[in-house]
């Protein structure tokens, strides 16, 4: 089965930290660009080349800010899918939302229009941490989507945080934590702020002289974090997520399992056929290409075996469950152990891998230096 990504490169304010494939909201542009990426669907099924499946069972709406689209607009590329693929009737339809984009009308419109899941980029539940990261919400905010999308007959919704934030405590993470338990989301993503060299916020952190904690309390903000979902009832499933039984996002666990999907929209990747290609990145250029009629894809690459591999252990070393070596060896034609277990033996040593009933897997304290473990599959 396919997962089909959308991607929706507008927000209205541009955040300080982030460096997604991102642009600020135009509403004409808006405009081309929806119809651009119903053109791109609509083409993919015509492509001579295509060796996929057109069996999808999951339609990812990315940002961007997803939910600044209209629900008509989310509602018509929701049926180009369907028109397009053979999208199963129980698809996970997931939207990512910010909060300050949502109404109670406008959720039930994303409802209406076939939207089953969706994602809110909360980030923190403390105002003087969202304004640290110019989120446009603060966190009454925040609350109040969650509730409106309750009342809109969202049964399954996914709560984004992010822990490691300038001049944020221990303390000041867990209540966040805490709030978002409270609430009883079915998911929750807790990411590690990175700032990156270029991004704005670094700038603001030397003018205001806020730091990130120590390594060490990000550690503890990280395994108290997990401690407290797992005694709330959520199961960790992946280094960064969380979720109530049979809740674990559909369509992110194609990323990690090695599984096939299709990206739309400028800079969206795609994985099929054991080949994996790029949209050009830019809005204006994607917009530009489909006009056109030029295919968007600017990279395209054909996989070798060696490579499916060395993806297949990346990613699969991220999941609980690890890798299952007879299934690995019947997939991969690798024996895991064979290869890596002697690079590997000193991390089992160390407690932060486990070798257990057949499959090999990071503990929780190994999730905090999996790229070291990883570094050995390079
Ligand atoms: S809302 Fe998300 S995608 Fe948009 S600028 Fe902020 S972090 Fe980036």
């Amino acid at each position: 089965m396919l997962g089909l990504y959308l991607h929706i490169p507008f927000c209205s304010a541009i955040c300080n930290y982030c460096n997604f494939n991102r642009g600020l909201f135009d509403a004409a542009l808006k405009v081309r660009y929806v119809d651009a990426l119903v053109t791109e669907i609509e083409s993919e099924r015509l492509r001579p080349e295509r060796v996929a499946s057109l069996c999808a069972d999951t339609i990812y709406f990315g940002g961007g800010t997803p939910s600044l689209l209209e629900p008509e607009e989310v509602a018509r590329i929701i049926q180009v899918c369907r028109s397009s693929f053979d999208v199963t009737a129980d698809a996970e339809v997931t939207l990512e939302a910010n909060p300050e984009t949502v109404t109670v009308d406008r959720l039930k419109g994303f409802r209406d229009a076939g939207v089953n899941r969706l994602s809110f980029g909360v980030q923190s539940f403390r105002d003087e941490e969202l304004k640290r990261l110019s989120r446009l919400h603060g966190a009454a905010r925040a609350r109040d989507a969650y509730r409106e999308a309750r009342i809109a007959g969202f049964v399954n919704v996914s709560l984004d945080l992010m822990m490691w934030l300038p001049a944020q405590p221990v303390a000041d993470w867990l209540t966040s934590v805490d709030e978002a338990i409270a609430l009883g989301p079915e998911h929750l993503s807790l990411y590690l702020l990175e700032v990156y060299p270029n991004a704005p916020l670094k700038d603001e952190m030397a003018r205001a002289r806020w730091s990130q904690a120590p390594d060490d309390d990000a550690a503890v903000m990280y395994l108290e974090a997990m401690d407290r979902l797992e005694r709330a009832g959520y199961q960790q499933y992946e280094i960064s997520n969380v979720a109530r039984p049979g809740r674990h996002s559909r369509h992110n666990l194609k990323y990690w399992t090695d599984g096939e999907w299709l990206g739309f929209g400028c800079g969206a990747h795609s994985t099929s056929g054991g080949a994996r290609w790029k949209n050009v990145a830019g809005t204006d250029d994607y917009v530009g290409r489909i006009d056109r009629g030029q295919p968007p894809a600017i990279e395209r690459h054909q996989l070798s075996a060696a490579e499916r591999v060395g993806d297949a252990l990346f990613m699969g070393l991220r999941l609980v469950v690890g890798l299952e070596e007879t299934a690995f060896a019947d997939r991969y034609g690798v024996d895991v152990w064979s290869r890596y277990g002697p690079d590997l033996e000193p991390f089992l040593e160390n407690g932060v891998l486990r070798r257990q009933g057949g499959r090999i897997f990071l503990t929780r304290r190994g999730m905090l230096v999996a790229n070291e473990v990883m570094s050995v599959f390079v």
